[in-house]
């Protein structure tokens, strides 16, 4: 297995960090600050590539493969957690299944429209009641009537719904079929009987918008059905393993540029008569860091190659999202703690990316839900 970046990945990195810098990271305390997100650097996305990483390119997509959309990811986190978080739901959790299961007028009609840098895409699976057990707990159903599903039920924390053109839902459409019994529709959020909530007052990546969505006799036509009816679970388990990538790279580019901070306030900062990056506790901790982020990053990437090479990576894309977000927690306290009191405040970017990066334990399937994926495939790797 190569883990080194072709020279195509290579100056696709280069560019992406150029625009990132350029166009994101200046703004991004801003984008906290006022939870609204810069639509003006979306909008010079396109031709990078970044509204449509893996969408092939007859429907305005770049046609990526993971690695380079895992390292587009990074780069976007480096920048600013709020604008990769639902560029990274976009790509992961809306384009890829439309593109993956959509019907040749489903691409036609959606794809074209979610690459042009106007608009994000969103999938909906969390409920106010469920979010690690869907198979259990989700509750919005979806029932023929004529030549219409007719919808209801209540979505929640779901990313991008007020910049969505359509949402991928996850609906049970048979409440006797078990996990046999869910299937994924594409909903328009301007249909009648679609209401969208005020966003979350969340603690961090505060320029990504999560809504509650309720859903009141919604009326959508019978094509609306993306994929086979009654594979929604399995698509939707398939979406997470490659989404995990995603949040695996947006974890890696937030502790990178935590470490970009610590390692430069290390080197500022005077204690003792001396910078305290020549203290070695301090030099531990960056030690630590350089190694962990490093060691996030490969696993990021194998579980790309993985995928890019058509193999089974389930068990290394939980792990590498694992890894990676537990590395973001750490990575982002250490920074802080080198930093002072004024890593406490709203002065230093490091408070921002410390909240930013606590959602990653949690979205697309807690630390202890990667933790039961990863156990269930070892436990069947050493079956008696
Ligand atoms: C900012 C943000 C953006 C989001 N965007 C989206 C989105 O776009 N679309 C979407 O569908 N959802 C989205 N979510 C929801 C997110 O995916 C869920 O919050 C997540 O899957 C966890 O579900 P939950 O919050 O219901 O926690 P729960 O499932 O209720 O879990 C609560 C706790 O119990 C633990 N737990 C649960 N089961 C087990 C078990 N078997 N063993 C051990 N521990 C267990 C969990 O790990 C967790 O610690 C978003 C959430 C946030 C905060």
């Amino acid at each position: 297995m190569d883990f080194t970046l072709n020279e195509e990945q290579r100056l696709f990195q280069r560019a992406v960090r150029d625009f990132c810098e350029k166009e994101l990271m200046p703004y991004a305390a801003e984008v906290d600050e006022t939870g609204e997100m810069r639509w003006e650097a979306i909008k010079k996305m396109p031709p990078l590539g970044l509204t449509g990483l893996q969408v092939p390119e007859e429907y305005g997509g770049a046609e990526l493969d993971m690695v380079s959309t895992a390292i587009a990811i990074e780069e976007l986190g480096r920048a600013c957690g709020s604008t990769a978080l639902s560029i990274a739901a976009h790509n992961g959790l809306c384009c890829a299944p439309i593109t993956q299961w959509g019907t040749e007028e489903q691409k036609k009609k959606y794809l074209p429209v979610l690459t042009t840098g106007e608009h994000l895409g969103s999938l909906a699976l969390t409920e106010p009641q469920a979010g690690s057990d869907l198979l259990n707990g989700a509750q919005t159903y979806a029932v023929r009537d004529g030549d219409s599903w007719v919808i209801n039920g209540q979505k929640a924390w779901i990313t991008n719904v007020k910049f969505a053109p359509v949402i991928v839902v996850l609906l049970r459409t048979n409440r006797e079929a078990g996990a046999r019994g869910f299937s994924m529709m594409l909903v328009e959020p301007n249909t009648p009987g679609v209401t969208v909530h005020p966003p979350e007052k969340k603690m961090g990546l505060k320029g990504s918008p999560t809504q509650m969505i309720t859903f009141e006799n919604v009326r959508v036509p019978l094509d609306s059905l993306l994929g086979e009816e009654g594979n929604g679970f399995y698509q939707t388990m398939q979406t997470l393993d490659s989404g995990r990538i995603g949040i695996g790279a947006l974890s890696v580019g937030l502790a990178q540029i935590a470490f970009e901070h610590m390692v430069r306030y290390a080197q500022e900062r005077h204690a003792f008569g001396e910078p305290i990056a020549n203290k070695q506790a301090i030099q531990w901790m960056i030690a630590d860091a350089a190694v962990e982020i490093e060691a996030a990053r490969m696993l990021v990437y194998k579980a790309a190659w993985l995928k890019d090479h058509n193999e089974d990576y389930t068990k290394i894309a939980a792990i590498a999202k694992l890894k990676a977000s537990e590395v973001a927690e750490k990575v982002c306290h250490d920074a802080i703690q080198i930093h002072g009191s004024y890593g406490y405040s709203r002065e230093y970017p490091v408070e921002r990316i410390y909240r930013d990066q606590r959602l990653m334990t949690i979205g697309e399937g807690t630390s202890e839900v990667q933790r039961m994926i990863i156990a269930r495939r070892v436990l069947k790797e050493f079956a008696l």
